[in-house]
């Protein structure tokens, strides 16, 4: 491959406003959230429309150029950083909503769309779309599909995976598949959206999406719970999944991530005393339903029974909000833990307890001098862990290997949202069987033959396979 004739082809393909290089691309971010390396692309791509995200790719295939694609930048997985060689295609331009259809309660997205602008949209429209995390500010829907993201709401809302009525993929070859239903039923031969959802940008660049929203809920209702034992909040989710008809968030911090949130974010508990789990519960209510009344009623039996020790209910947006960022200030912990591991694991709830005593264990007799952070989304048995920092990468990697070692010792994923990309990619073997990896091989080299999309992505390069 000659670099000059590909810039300068992919210029005449896309116009050279959208081929940003030298000084242009120094400008730019280029790199995820995670601590993976990264490498200066020979160019970065920003095609506005579908056709010419097709014309980059064809471009790219035809001088033997492999690929990074760029959504918001905010993986933790290190997928869309560029490898030495690679052009990066983000997709940030392509960031119109397309249609809010307010009867039939369905969006249509171009994929560069931040999370958070279309749940602004759909606010104004009376609906909701109920995908939500941390990072809403700066990821994209088409980032979000490509890692099934998952987030606060899964417990009632699903995945991204669960949301996404259609898509519209270019392969590798500049092939574009238009597959935008939107509706949930059609059997008319194999779903193929699903293979690009999660896919991470390995086997398709996601270009639309047909999304399906909820109502907006006119009340939200939000208490966070001081425990006195993880079994404690294992009862209370049981409980609040029959008692709270709404029951929308169910969120668990052990102590250590509680305070060092509270330290970085400086400020001081809601609670009056120190507990060694925490618990963020959420309902969501219509008009004319009583969810404040409900949630009370229900923390006031748990009080009495001594399965919460103490609760503070937020009384106004600000005090939710407030609630919120202890549970979401994750951003402020990667900054103070860098470098670090941020990890993202899902095991059965009923062993969540006995995984996080004996990882805390061993990280803390192997490395004391870390901080070993953990929470998750107890709802659906995930859990994350921050541990750092790691100056020395061999100490790095030492951590993953302990952590995904017992997470598939307990049977668990190494992965519930955040995707394999380049961090976890040597560790697949410890959630998937070898035939499982094989498969994924075959699926990748027939979409893809030349490797051209995020290869060494979700598994390593081998002999003949991208
Ligand atoms: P990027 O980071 O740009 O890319 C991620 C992967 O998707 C890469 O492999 C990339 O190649 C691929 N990709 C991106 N766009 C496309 C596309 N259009 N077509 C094909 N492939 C594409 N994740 C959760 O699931 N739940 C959480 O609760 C959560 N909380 C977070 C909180 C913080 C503070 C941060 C920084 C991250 C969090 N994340 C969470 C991780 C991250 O936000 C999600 O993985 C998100 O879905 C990534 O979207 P993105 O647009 O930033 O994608």
């Amino acid at each position: 491959m000659k670099r000059n004739d590909l810039i300068d082809a992919l210029a005449k393909g896309l116009g050279s406003a959208s081929v940003l290089t030298g000084e242009r691309l120094e400008l730019r971010q280029t790199r995820d959230w995670s601590d993976a390396g990264a490498a200066q692309p020979l160019a970065l791509l920003l095609p506005r429309t579908t056709g010419e995200v097709a014309e980059a790719l064809r471009i790219c295939s035809e001088h033997g150029c492999s690929v990074a694609v760029q959504g918001g930048l905010t993986g933790l997985a290190g997928g869309a950083n560029p490898l030495d060689g690679e052009v990066a295609l983000s997709l940030s331009r392509l960031d119109r909503i397309e249609e809010v259809d307010a009867v039939a309660g369905i969006a249509v997205v171009q994929a560069g769309v931040t999370l958070e602008r279309l749940q602004q949209a759909c606010a104004e429209h009376g609906w909701t779309f109920p995908l939500d995390l941390g990072a809403r500010g700066s990821c994209q829907v088409g980032g979000n599909a490509a890692t099934n993201a998952g987030g606060n709401r899964v417990l009632r809302y699903g995945m991204m995976r669960n949301l996404i009525l259609g898509l519209e993929v270019v392969l590798a070859d500049g092939t574009v598949l238009t597959m935008l239903d939107r509706v949930i039923k059609n059997n008319a031969g194999f779903d193929l959206k699903q293979l690009f959802i999660g896919s991470e940008g390995s086997l398709g660049v996601i270009t639309r999406l047909s999304l399906m929203l909820a109502p907006e809920p006119a009340q939200r209702c939000t208490v966070l719970c001081g425990m006195q034992s993880f079994d404690d909040a294992l009862e209370l989710l049981r409980s609040s999944k029959s008692s709270l008809q709404g029951l929308s968030a169910f969120e668990v911090m052990w102590a250590s991530y509680f305070d060092a949130s509270m330290e970085a974010q400086g400020k001081t508990s809601p609670l009056a005393a120190r507990y060694p789990v925490y618990t963020l519960v959420e309902s969501v209510a219509g008009a004319g339903m009583a969810a404040n009344e409900s949630m009370e009623a229900f923390l006031e039996q748990a009080i009495e029974s001594g399965l919460v020790a103490d609760a503070v209910v937020a009384q106004t947006g600000t005090q939710q909000d407030d609630l919120w960022a202890i549970r979401e200030g994750v951003s402020e912990l990667l900054a103070v833990a860098k470098p670090c591991a941020a990890f993202d694991v899902s095991v059965a709830i009923t062993r969540m307890d006995e995984l996080v005593h004996r990882l805390e264990d061993q990280l803390k007799r192997e490395f004391p001098g870390q901080k070993h952070l953990f929470f998750g989304h107890l709802g659906d048995g995930n859990l994350h862990l921050i541990s750092g920092p790691y100056p020395d990468p061999k100490h790095l990697e030492r951590a993953e290997e302990l952590v995904y070692g017992c997470v598939g010792l307990f049977q668990g994923s190494i992965s519930a949202e955040h995707g394999i990309g380049v961090v976890k990619r040597d560790f697949l073997h410890h959630s998937r069987a070898q035939a499982e990896i094989d498969l994924m091989r075959r699926l990748k080299v027939m979409l893809d033959p030349q490797g051209t999309l995020n290869p060494g992505r979700v598994f390593p390069l081998s002999a003949g396979v991208a």
